[in-house]
């Protein structure tokens, strides 16, 4: 069951898009049968439930967190985190600094931009990003590396909209790219599209998807 479903988003991307198998929420044993399958990253929100498939699950995963992460929490996953997919703040961006100093690494990181219309989502808007990147205080934090942006599109039926979301993530990604990472070839990530829209967000840009239930469920 999974393994067809993973075989069938995989054969609906195109090439160079990567997928992150969202499994918040479904048990160790799904996470194993989507590793079976050859399915190496993954996407949690949650540090406890990451921890505990962390612990239990074979080592070369590459762990993602997508989630809203508080910041006293970084030090639990800097070990081992292979991405921090929703920097919301340069108050967060310091911390995974921090932690992955101690770490001896560099963790990569994207920048969670705000552009769905529900005032719950979280992200920073598009000017208070640009601004964070003005201030420059990121370009001495050597122990995180920014390659791009995420976002999460509103919760609607509304196709036009999502499609408007997507358009000026890509929009922001370009004019970040042009602006403060020209010279820098990490800086690359696209992340959005879920189950619902990711071949939406694909068409409009999305070189990075996250996909939970319809891989899981
Ligand atoms: C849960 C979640 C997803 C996956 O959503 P599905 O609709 O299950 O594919 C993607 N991104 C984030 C940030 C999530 O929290």
């Amino acid at each position: 069951m999974i393994a067809d479903n993973l075989q069938k988003v995989k054969d609906s991307l195109s090439a160079g898009v990567e997928l992150v198998a969202v499994s918040k929420y479904h048990p160790v044993e799904s996470v194993k049968e989507a590793y079976a399958a050859g399915q190496r990253v993954f996407g949690e929100s949650r540090e406890q439930e990451l921890r505990v498939k962390h612990e239990t699950l074979p080592k070369d995963i590459q762990w993602h967190f997508i989630g809203h992460l508080q910041t006293n929490k970084v030090k639990y996953i800097a070990p081992y985190i292979a991405m921090i997919e929703a920097v919301d703040s340069l108050k967060l961006l310091q911390e995974i600094n921090r932690q992955a100093e101690k770490c001896n690494r560099v963790i990569d990181v994207l920048l969670e931009l705000h552009l769905a219309q529900e005032s719950t989502k979280s992200g920073m808007l598009p000017e208070e990003c640009f601004q964070m990147l003005e201030q420059g205080e990121w370009r001495s934090l050597k122990h995180v590396r920014i390659r791009g942006i995420m976002m999460m599109a509103s919760n609607t039926d509304d196709i036009e909209q999502i499609r408007k979301e997507f358009l000026r993530a890509r929009d922001c990604f370009d004019r970040m790219k042009q602006q403060f990472f020209a010279d820098d070839d990490d800086f690359n990530v696209r992340s959005y599209g879920m189950s619902g829209d990711y071949l939406l967000a694909q068409q409009c840009g999305s070189n990075h998807v996250r996909v939970g239930s319809m891989i899981f469920s």
